[in-house]
């Protein structure tokens, strides 16, 4: 499955970009940020609560990743002024953990300072394994000041387990994902989706039954049912947990779990810098193998 998932994202960088993004587009607000608050709006209509992500991973340069905060304590006074049920989620790479642990530090603790006093929150993405250990770190820190900052672990990680016990000593806020860096080794991460989805679902259970606020990230409708199931067995409170999804994906299954009473919150990227973040999307798309193959590769 994960070799699949590798042939996939390497047929997608030989299909025009404009192509990728006639796809793309399903799963983006839009390139700008009032586009990004416009879709927060219909969504909030619908109930629904988001955490909004600007897109941009990598960053080479400091002023980069300063314009990406920039970018991002806008949006923060946008959702505050206009009154949205939002938050933030934003990759530690932007924020320049590549470029110097500190000053990618420095930049988080602007960030959340900032969306403290606005009453919202940020949530700390998780990349690809080099980047693990240094996250956990400086969320462990920012957590130490701040009440409205959370993670995300991964559960196809080898280390998850380990990595779990720990939040849930340090009372952590998780959102719980499969993982979405398909090219990781087989050393540190699992490749079989059976085994994933076991190890989700046991990460799952220790993160309700530890009182640990759970963000419940996935589109896997099995996973979705053993997390209801478990929700009531476990009589675990509304405020310890909600269902989150991408945008643009499943919108028929978001309905079914918000029609259930359960809360749930939308993940919606904005920004130019779209590709990455959609190839990562249309390779977990099954829809998508069939038509590179019959469609759109050069040559
Ligand atoms: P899958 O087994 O991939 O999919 C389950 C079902 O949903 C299948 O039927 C599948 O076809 C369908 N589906 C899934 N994705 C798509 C799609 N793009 N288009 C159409 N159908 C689809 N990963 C990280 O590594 N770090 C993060 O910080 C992170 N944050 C996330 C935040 C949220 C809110 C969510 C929902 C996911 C996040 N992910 C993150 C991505 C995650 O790790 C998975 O790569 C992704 O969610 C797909 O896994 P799945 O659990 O939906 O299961």
């Amino acid at each position: 499955m994960i070799r699949l998932n590798r042939l996939i994202a390497q047929l997608l960088f030989l299909v025009p970009k404009s192509l990728v993004e006639i796809f793309a587009k399903q799963y983006i607000a839009g390139e700008t940020l009032s586009q990004a608050l416009e879709k927060t709006r219909e969504l909030n209509d619908l109930k629904i609560d988001v955490t909004l992500d600007f897109l941009g991973e990598d960053p080479q340069k400091k002023r980069d990743c300063r314009a990406a905060v920039d970018v991002y304590k806008k949006a923060i006074k946008e959702i505050h002024n206009r009154n949205l049920k939002s938050g933030i989620s934003l990759k530690p790479s932007q924020m320049g953990l590549k470029i110097n642990k500190q000053f990618c530090f420095d930049n988080l603790h602007d960030l959340i300072d900032h969306a403290r006093k606005h009453m919202v929150f940020v949530r700390i993405d998780m990349e690809d394994t080099s980047l693990k250990e240094d996250t956990i770190d400086l969320y462990l820190k920012l957590k130490k000041e701040f009440e409205n900052v959370g993670i995300v672990m991964q559960a196809y990680l080898r280390s998850a387990i380990a990595d779990i016990n720990g939040m849930i000593q340090a009372h952590a806020n998780i959102r719980l994902c499969k993982g979405a860096y398909y090219w990781e080794d087989r050393k540190v991460a699992y490749k079989d989706m059976n085994i994933i989805n076991s190890s989700y679902a046991y990460l799952m259970e220790k993160l309700l039954s530890n009182n640990c606020f759970t963000g419940i990230a996935t589109h896997d409708e099995k996973l979705l049912f053993e997390a209801m199931k478990l929700i009531d067995k476990l009589g675990v409170s509304k405020e310890k947990y909600e269902f989150q999804m991408l945008y643009g994906v499943q919108e028929d299954l978001r309905k079914i779990i918000h029609d259930h009473g359960h809360s749930i919150r939308v993940y919606v990227p904005f920004g130019k810098d779209w590709f990455a973040y959609s190839v990562r999307r249309l390779k977990e798309n099954p829809k998508m193998v069939s038509y590179i193959f019959t469609n759109g590769i050069k040559n």
